[in-house]
């Protein structure tokens, strides 16, 4: 996951491959709460690992249920019939709207002692409807701030079952669904009825709520969207094992990104298929209007583009409310102004999601109005009309996900998602998957630091990476891995035998991991190369000719989406000519014998400085006047002499460059 303050993505063109969808956030939270009403054992497969699963994990846990969980699979051992469970209990919900709901419908139908808490924004978002509706239910729901809003206090209940329960379904259907999953928890003798008024909004929502009770052994009858009948005697029953499917929500963003490729293959989409139970699925229908095509399969889906430009289109998004925010993206690439019907609900979503939508997009160079439930997008009216932007992301994963698909623009502009970490919500991989599938329009953006020895190249590169999300290329580390592979195989790494050595280069059997590990034929070596012994053979090899041109492939593959840094000899001349910023590092040579002796006493090895200066000097002579990639600055290297400057000061002062090349 990008954790950094902001991501660049530069302009894409195409995207090509096949996406694993990561768990439907909607059936991954009400499964785990069927799970933990249940008596007994469920195992959950393909669950969802986000922040929002994430914490209704927690609570599942404060409130006394088995919770095993390993990667995508999930052990919920039930409290359902559980004299001791744990009646009391403060429960931070985070943002999730899919687990504060229907836990606050549970817990009061239950009973005990409880807070329910999330973030400042879960504070703003309304849960009136539902409180009145279980407080003429007889259950004890109190607000702890604001009326009409979370945190809430919950109490035993005094439940009153013989009136159909009235529950208002135009501001969230997430009430209804709440009510659907708490109240069989109360069937006895009478069947209970709830009334929903109001026109229902999102009742896809409600279907996979009705599938799901089904699932769990409880079938509600359904009257025109109107009055739903939980039948007397109902129960919750494990069914042992479930699998859920894909994010139909998630789908969207690569359904988008098929339909804007300027690649025939298209993307195959897995983990959701024509057949899904999620509402969201429908769409692949709205894309469709909008010139997309689309296959299907059970489980499967192929997107690729069809119209060009996409078609405009006039539409009731009332079935496909996030989803639907794809659309308004899309709608920058359409043949006219496109109009977004019925979505006043997106107001009260992780942000007002209309609002922040007419703002970023007019960011972008559209023409945005915006009404109380409608939203219409006037695509810029030419390439040049298409503006780099900033996108404000607002806490919200949608904004983020559907943001990104502003890089596909004709005018090959980069577009900038502040905080991509908020994605995090519902698919922490977003990002890498989207990284993994797509071309840019132009080259990849890489930032080239060389400089002499012990001048902090490697340090300040790998930092310039971190803020950046970019990935980080240690160049020398790849002399030092063939040096390493050389030894294994009993090659002395000279001259001798440079045949053997650059083709050794060309397969090194190398993988490099997150932390900045190094493995070499499936060994760690990540301390290995670090040895002066490697350092000493790398620096022989790397005065080979051959071996330097074996090596160029394996870097240049290196300048992958969303950008690269990368330090060592020859970056930003013979590697990367065309780099968009180069640096050249440099300090006094009394400064970097003074870090590098730090640097050994730190590691406990005691060190001359008078002769550590002699031996820079003496490689800095060496290196710059040796026949094959000598040290030298290239022309259009910026200077910066560090002797003074802290890192964090070197770094920030390539961040300024950096910035400064940029169009937002
Ligand atoms: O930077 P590091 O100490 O790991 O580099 C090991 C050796 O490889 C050094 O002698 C350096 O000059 C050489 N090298 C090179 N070209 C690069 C990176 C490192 O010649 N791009």
């Amino acid at each position: 996951m990008f954790d950094t303050a902001f991501l660049d993505l530069p302009a894409l063109h195409a995207v090509r491959g096949t996406v694993r969808l990561p768990g439907s956030k909607s059936i991954s939270n009400r499964v785990l709460l069927l799970a933990a009403l249940c008596q007994g054992r469920t195992v959950v497969h393909d669950l969802l690992d986000a922040d929002d699963t994430q914490v209704m994990l927690q609570a599942l846990r404060q409130l006394g249920c088995g919770v095993a969980v390993e990667g995508t699979r999930a052990v919920i051992d039930g409290i359902g019939g559980r004299a001791d469970r744990p009646r009391r209990a403060d429960l931070f919900l985070g943002n999730a709207g899919t687990a504060m709901r229907p836990l606050a419908a549970a817990l009061a139908v239950l009973g005990g002692d409880y807070t329910l808490r999330g973030v400042p924004r879960m504070h703003e978002r309304p849960i009136g409807d539902l409180v009145d509706a279980l407080q003429v239910l007889g259950c004890d729901v109190h607000y702890e701030g604001a009326s009409g809003y979370p945190p809430l206090r919950i109490g035993e209940p005094k439940l009153r079952l013989d009136q159909p329960i009235a529950v208002r379904g135009d501001v969230s259907s997430q009430f209804l669904t709440a009510l659907l999953l708490a109240l069989p928890l109360a069937a006895g003798e009478q069947d209970i009825a709830i009334d929903v008024t109001g026109e229902l909004v999102s009742k896809p929502y409600i279907d996979i709520t009705l599938q799901l009770l089904g699932r769990f052994g409880v079938r509600v009858r359904c009257d025109g969207w109107r009055r739903f009948t939980i039948a007397r005697g109902a129960a919750y029953q494990s069914p042992g094992e479930i699998h859920v499917e894909g994010d139909a929500s998630s789908a969207s963003y690569f359904i988008a990104a098929g339909a804007l490729s300027a690649d025939a293959g298209g993307l195959k989409i897995e983990g959701v298929g024509a057949d899904s139970i999620q509402g969201d699925v429908r769409f692949v229908e709205a894309a469709r209007l909008m010139g997309a095509h689309i296959d299907s399969g059970p489980n499967w889906l192929r997107a690729r583009r069809g119209a060009w430009p996409l078609k405009a289109i006039d539409l009731d998004c009332n079935h496909i409310p996030d989803a639907a925010m794809t659309l308004a993206v899309m709608a920058l690439y359409a043949d006219g102004p496109c109009t977004l019907r019925n979505i006043a609900s997106w107001r009260v979503k992780e942000t007002d999601r209309i609002a922040a939508l007419a703002t970023e997009l007019r960011k972008l160079g559209a023409q945005v109005d915006e009404g109380a439930d409608f939203l219409r997008v006037t695509p810029p009216a030419d390439t040049t009309a298409w503006r780099a932007a900033s996108i404000h992301t607002y806490d919200d994963h949608r904004m983020a996900m559907c943001g990104a698909l502003a890089a596909f623009n004709p005018a090959g502009l980069p577009v900038r998602i502040e905080n991509p970490r908020c994605v995090g919500k519902t698919f922490p991989d977003y990002f890498e998957t989207l990284f993994s599938l797509a071309m840019s329009a132009a080259a990849v953006p890489v930032i080239c630091i060389d400089g002499p020895t012990a001048s902090g190249k490697g340090t300040l590169a790998a930092a310039v990476a971190r803020r950046l999300g970019y990935h980080y290329l240690d160049s020398g580390a790849l002399y030092r891995l063939t040096g390493l592979a050389a030894r294994a195989r009993g090659l002395e790494p000279n001259a001798t035998h440079e045949t053997m050595l650059a083709k050794l280069a060309r397969q090194l059997p190398t993988r490099f991991g997150e932390q900045g590990e190094v493995w070499l034929n499936g060994h760690d070596v990540t301390i290995a190369i670090r040895t002066e012994a490697a350092g000493a053979d790398a620096s022989r090899l790397s005065t080979l000719p051959t071996v330097r041109q074996a090596l160029l492939d394996l870097q240049r593959q290196a300048a992958r989406l969303p950008g690269l840094v990368t330090d060592g000899r020859d970056m930003g001349t013979v590697i990367f000519p065309a780099a968009q910023l180069k640096v050249y590092l440099t300090a006094s040579a009394d400064q970097r014998a003074e870090r590098r002796h730090k640097q050994l006493l730190s590691k406990g090895i005691s060190a001359n400085i008078d002769s550590l200066r002699a031996d820079l000097e003496e490689r800095d002579m060496r290196d710059s006047t040796r026949t094959a990639a000598p040290l030298q600055a290239a022309p259009d290297a910026l200077p910066l002499d560090n002797s003074t400057l802290s890192i964090d000061e070197t770094v920030e002062q390539v961040l300024t460059w950096w910035q400064d090349r940029q169009p937002f």
